[in-house]
């Protein structure tokens, strides 16, 4: 049998087959002499035990596409950010953190900027427009009754049609609410997964695949409330702002890092509005911050 998997706790894996049953195993196969640990997300072969019971034994991990380390979880198409437009007002800070991390990463990121019903549309477009300037897709939701709002969740709900999606973002924002919009009866199936799996001391939140249907997983990502992007030196930092890079080739200095140099063609382009002052200044805060680090 194949099968995917959507969760791991404390030695079980929880195999998701086609036909929407989940099986509860024990990693027995030829990969742990290898080294090989099942992560969630894998595709797996198991063999059934006990069908009545729902129990099997994985034993084979079929080849990864790619492996996150944060959130932990494999064969991921891609991630998606999710901010609230205001309430929690929006830290555009951490969401260029996560943004990096993601990039780091090699995923492919897009951004949800929810609650579009508490802002005005000129606001909206002002910030949509600066991610988008970036490279970044941009989607406006609400999951409130507005019917701009609910283009948004459509628009979200084909974004990832058939992928495997992290769906990560400060709580708050409405991500629950967004995943109930997309899956309404996603709250009924978390629901008999964890009464499946028995609570044991550790109340950690685990990373968990949700099935929503026609090959379409969403990884909801617990506890990212802040974020810090270390193990990367400073000057590296530049190169996840994509936007630097029509300008950097011109700046006077070969590895210009656009703070202090002169002729710097990137703080030409924020002087005439072309870089995003606000991009360019989260640039900077995370720039001295990583460069700071690298002193102890
Ligand atoms: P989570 O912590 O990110 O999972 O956020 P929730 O889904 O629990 O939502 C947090 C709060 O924001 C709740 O009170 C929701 O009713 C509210 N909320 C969610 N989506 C929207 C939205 O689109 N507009 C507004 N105004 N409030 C929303
Ligand atoms: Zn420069």
């Amino acid at each position: 049998m194949e099968g995917k998997i959507i969760k791991g706790v404390g030695g079980f894996y929880y195999i998701h087959l086609h036909d929407d049953r989940i099986f509860e195993c024990k990693a027995k196969g030829a990969f742990r002499n290898q080294g090989i640990k099942p992560a969630v997300g894998d595709n797996v072969y198991m063999d059934i035990i006990d069908e009545q019971e729902l129990k099997g034994n994985v034993v084979d991990i079929l080849p990864r596409k790619n492996k996150l380390i944060r959130p932990a979880v494999s064969n991921v198409d891609q991630a998606v950010i999710i901010f609230a437009l205001a309430h929690p007002e929006p830290n555009y800070n951490l969401l260029d953190r996560f943004l990096i991390m993601m990039d780091r990463q090699d995923v492919d990121t897009h951004i949800c900027l929810n609650k579009s019903d508490l802002i005005k549309n000129d606001s909206i477009q002002e910030i949509k427009k600066i991610y988008e300037n970036c490279g970044y897709k941009v989607i406006v939701t609400s999951t409130y009754e507005d019917e701009e709002g609910y283009d948004g969740v459509r628009k979200l709900h084909d974004m990832i049609q058939g992928k495997t999606t992290v769906f990560a973002g400060p709580s708050g924002v409405g991500k629950s609410s967004l995943l109930n919009a997309l899956n309404p009866d996603a709250k009924a199936k978390t629901g008999a997964i964890s009464d499946k799996i028995k609570r044991g001391k550790h109340t950690t939140r685990h990373s968990e695949l949700m099935y929503i249907g026609e090959e379409t997983y969403i990884m909801d990502t617990p506890g990212f409330s802040s974020l810090y992007v270390d193990e990367m030196e400073a000057n590296e930092l530049k190169d996840y702002y994509n936007e630097f890079a029509i300008y950097s080739p011109r700046c006077r200095f070969n590895g210009c890092v656009h703070i202090n140099e002169p002729d710097c063609e990137v703080k030409a382009a924020l002087d005439n509005g072309a870089v995003s002052r606000l991009r360019y200044d989260n640039y900077k805060q995370i720039y001295e911050e990583l460069k700071e680090k690298r002193r102890w």
